[in-house]
């Protein structure tokens, strides 16, 4: 029978634990990760006060929600056209 004392045996438990946590918490980091992925269309930015900002239902003017002014999609923001 393989003999361990009570230290060792609590030792081994915690680190054997922490193992677990660790590995599921890097696991769960790694998909949230690609769920953080935006379309550069969807990021707008101020003209007036400068502000970058994320607006999904706009496609051609949109208003910037810190100073209110109207902004139109810049040229070289569009992927399409
Ligand atoms: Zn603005």
């Amino acid at each position: 029978m393989i003999s361990i004392d009570f230290y060792s045996a609590v030792s081994l438990y915690l680190v054997f634990i922490l193992i677990t946590v660790l590995a599921i918490w890097l696991f769960k980091r790694q998909e949230k990760d690609k769920d953080l992925s935006l379309d550069p269309r969807f990021i707008w930015f101020c003209a007036i006060c400068a502000y970058t900002y994320i607006n999904t239902k706009e496609e051609i003017m949109s208003v910037c929600p810190r100073c209110g002014s109207y902004n139109k999609k810049i040229a070289y923001q569009k992927k399409s056209s």
